[in-house]
């Protein structure tokens, strides 16, 4: 047990609050696969894919096999999604611990056939979902190859296809041009699809920006006509954060937006302690290269988290942490394992005091976006910085 005063806090809670009211903002026309990719964005898979289970979800999404792995030890019955698709010499694992991978390379599909072949597995059992591209240039067969990967797909084969998979990757945008491009270019080649005799059961498509948007209908109507069913795979909404949409959007955002930030909290608290108080005089420098000089006399307070913890180091001189609910501004560089405050304004911080890097304190609040805009990146980048050696609490 760490006792290092560097932490993070998950409220399954919220968490299984989040992912019921996304699965009724996506019925009845489309289910919820639960990403839980990248350690749960940082939150925990172990924490969080059983609440998304207890929460009703029957499919996780994981980046790995590996990932998959630890999924399926913590989630006996769940159907997992390896979304980052299998790779060479993993055939095995994913029979062994019944995974279900994203598919688009001829070799993946050899490398599977021969796993099962190897573990006797019966003709047609060993589910596959196909990712299309359809625009994204990442992962994917593109339409022109898709042809002779169905021909795969034949009776005597160990796979099965259970899913049409792509990934729309502008659905945060107000003139949903691309996303209708994807879903043109989707609609053909599942046309192509059952035109080689094959029958998917899912449709896959669609992340948090999509749901909230409002997609799920008319993904549920795109699946219905093709005879299958939609699914979509909400990863950041489900720890409670509703992503960045364009600035176009007239009205400003689409209402369901409105309504899903008011609805959705927070799974993750992040925090520290004050471990040491000074005061320093004026002309002090502060930290590393003294890029911070005390104009005036000042107090200022050790925090016990650096850069290795996650707490990016572009963030020195230009944010402020939170201390008995007021901001107390970063000053200096960021060390590896410490970071210095100016507390001079809250004259009753002490040692031992909470330090709150993400979450709320005393009706004051610092979210992962606050966080994302002062370092140039993506609410995303910043979950999943948290490094390894902060523990994650269950509350
Ligand atoms: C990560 C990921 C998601 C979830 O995205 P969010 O924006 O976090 O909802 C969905 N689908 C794919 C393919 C992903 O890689």
């Amino acid at each position: 047990m760490s006792t290092r005063p560097c932490w993070v806090e998950i409220r399954t809670r919220s968490l299984e609050e989040n992912y019921r009211f996304l699965a009724a903002l996506a019925a009845p026309h489309a289910e919820l696969l639960a990403v839980v990719k990248a350690d749960a964005y940082g939150h925990s898979l172990a924490l969080c894919a059983p609440a998304a289970v207890r929460a009703g979800a029957s499919w996780l999404g994981v980046t790995s096999v590996e990932e998959g792995v630890a999924a399926r030890a913590c989630c006996a019955d769940a159907r997992i999604l390896v979304i980052g698709g299998v790779f060479q010499g993993q055939g095995a694992a994913v029979v062994q611990h019944d995974l279900t991978t994203v598919v688009w390379e001829p070799w993946q599909l050899d490398e599977l056939t021969q796993s099962a072949q190897a573990a006797g597995v019966a003709p047609g059992t060993l589910t596959v979902h196909l990712e299309i591209d359809t625009g994204m240039s990442r992962q994917g067969v593109s339409p022109e190859e898709l042809a002779p990967l169905l021909h795969r797909f034949t009776p005597g084969s160990p796979l099965r296809l259970e899913g049409v998979m792509t990934h729309l990757f502008a659905a945060d945008e107000a003139d949903g041009q691309i996303t209708a491009q994807q879903l043109a270019r989707l609609d053909a080649a599942m046309s192509c699809i059952s035109a080689a005799g094959l029958f998917a059961e899912w449709l896959n498509v669609g992340n948090s920006a999509a749901l909230l948007a409002g997609q799920a209908r008319e993904l549920g109507e795109l699946a219905a006509r093709h005879g299958m069913r939609a699914m979509l795979r909400p990863g950041l909404a489900l720890y409670g954060l509703v992503p960045g949409y364009d600035p176009a959007f007239d009205p400003p955002e689409p209402g369901s937006l409105t309504a899903a930030r008011a609805a959705l909290q927070p799974v993750l608290a992040w925090k520290s302690r004050i471990v040491s108080v000074r005061s320093i005089p004026a002309g002090a420098l502060v930290g590393y290269n003294g890029t911070f000089v005390a104009c005036e006399p000042m107090r200022v307070a050790l925090v016990a988290a650096g850069y290795a913890d996650g707490l990016t180091r572009r963030l020195g001189n230009r944010f402020s942490l939170l201390v008995r609910g007021q901001r107390a501004p970063l000053v200096g560089r960021i060390s590896m394992d410490q970071t210095v405050l100016d507390v001079t304004e809250i004259p009753a911080a002490a040692v031992g005091d909470e330090v709150v890097l993400i979450g709320d304190q005393e009706g004051e609040a610092l979210s992962a976006f606050e966080h994302a805009e002062a370092a140039q990146t993506i609410p995303w980048e910043i979950f999943t910085r948290i490094g390894p050696r902060v523990p994650r609490v269950e509350i």
